[in-house]
């Protein structure tokens, strides 16, 4: 038999890579088809036992001369890019996303505050409302220091039935009596459907926690009211479910959501969560959402909050939540991790938002 030339050689393998290539792009079709049948009827896009079927039946197929192992790697190749395909289709449609909306969403509370406009925001102030002279001291505090939004729970979610639960609707009027005397806005937590109306009344923010991430039918609800929420990522929640949570309440109606990395839980026990530092960027990327790095219950301390929060403001957040106390020692919750006012005052001037006269610059 007469040899080949190189050239020819060559010129074959071009046409063949073009062959490959034609049929790739077939099989990428079918791939988007099934993507969106599968996004219809709500089915998970990876199917690990179709996946096996597939390349057992490939694998007994096989002639040479590459071996098995390499024809397996190669496939693997083929349906990890079909599986970016179909998160990438899919995920164009959601509202969360960045691809559904290229600018950064800036969320605006009266007064013209502003959350995610580029200049970090500060949300601060104690664990729990406990009472209205608790209130008057720290509010008074927070505004001579230039913050605009004051934290304070009103309905607690403990870990333990017989520690203080909040006031309720007591803790709201106190909130709105203190927000209103010193030009505050309020962030406040609502944790079940049937207080949403009355909270809202009383709120600029409504606060959904870390264990309400995954109560979908509240996140419906959030929906149908306009009011800004802010959603915390749940301690054992990954991004993607965080993000889809979000998807609840943006696709019912609500557009003014608000991210917050507030730690996962992980072995670490030196501090009461781990802070997510790379969720900050990566929510950045995926989503236009203004993202709120809660450094507090991230902590559960208070000795490294400076460089905590300077962290999450390096990473890309745009601000920060942060619980402060005139009497930490005294709290009725969460006291180890409460700043004093004066440390609260140190943190601001560390992460420049107050100079060195005191002036704030926020
Ligand atoms: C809170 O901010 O009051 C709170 C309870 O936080 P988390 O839901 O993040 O635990
Ligand atoms: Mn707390």
């Amino acid at each position: 038999m007469k040899k080949r030339s190189l050239t020819d050689l060559r010129k074959e393998i071009d046409g063949i890579n073009l062959s490959i290539l034609d049929l790739l792009s077939k099989r990428g079709e079918f791939v988007q088809e099934i993507g969106f049948l599968k996004a219809e009827k709500g089915m998970e896009t990876f199917n690990p036992t179709r996946e096996a079927e597939m390349l057992e039946g490939i694998l007994k197929k096989n002639r040479g001369p590459y071996s098995n192992d390499s024809i397996k790697k190669l496939f693997k190749h083929i349906f990890e890019a079909s599986m970016t395909l179909i998160e990438e289709e899919v995920h164009k449609e959601f509202l969360f996303s960045r691809k559904s909306k290229a600018d950064n969403s800036v969320i605006e509370l009266s007064g013209s505050v502003k959350i995610g406009a580029g200049k970090p925001v500060i949300m601060a102030g104690p664990c729990s409302v406990e009472s209205l002279g608790q209130m008057e001291k720290i509010g008074s505090y927070l505004s001579s220091c230039g913050v605009k939004i004051m934290r304070g729970g009103a309905f607690k979610p403990r870990t333990s039935p017989y520690t203080f639960q909040g006031l309720r609707k007591k803790g709201l009027e106190i909130l709105r009596e203190i927000a209103d005397k010193y030009d505050l806005r309020i962030i406040t937590e609502v944790m079940d459907p049937r207080h949403l109306d009355m909270v809202a009344e009383y709120a600029d923010i409504l606060q959904i926690g870390a264990r309400n991430m995954y109560n979908y039918e509240l996140l419906k609800e959030l929906g149908r009211v306009k009011t800004p929420v802010m959603l915390k990522r749940g301690f054992m929640s990954t991004l993607q479910e965080f993000l889809y949570s979000a998807e609840y309440i943006l696709s019912r109606g609500n557009g003014n959501v608000i991210l917050c990395e507030r730690g996962i839980r992980t072995f670490e026990r030196w501090t009461r969560n781990t802070l997510d530092i790379s969720a900050i960027p990566i929510l950045k990327n995926e989503s236009h959402l203004p993202v709120i790095v809660d450094i507090s219950h991230a902590l559960g301390r208070t000795d490294v909050a400076i460089p905590i929060a300077k962290a999450a403001l390096a990473a890309g957040a745009d601000g920060i939540m942060v619980e402060t106390h005139y009497n930490p020692a005294i709290a009725l919750s969460d006291g180890d991790q409460q700043l004093s006012l004066p440390e609260f005052r140190g943190l601001l001037k560390e992460i420049g938002m107050l100079n060195e006269d005191g002036i704030d610059l926020m």
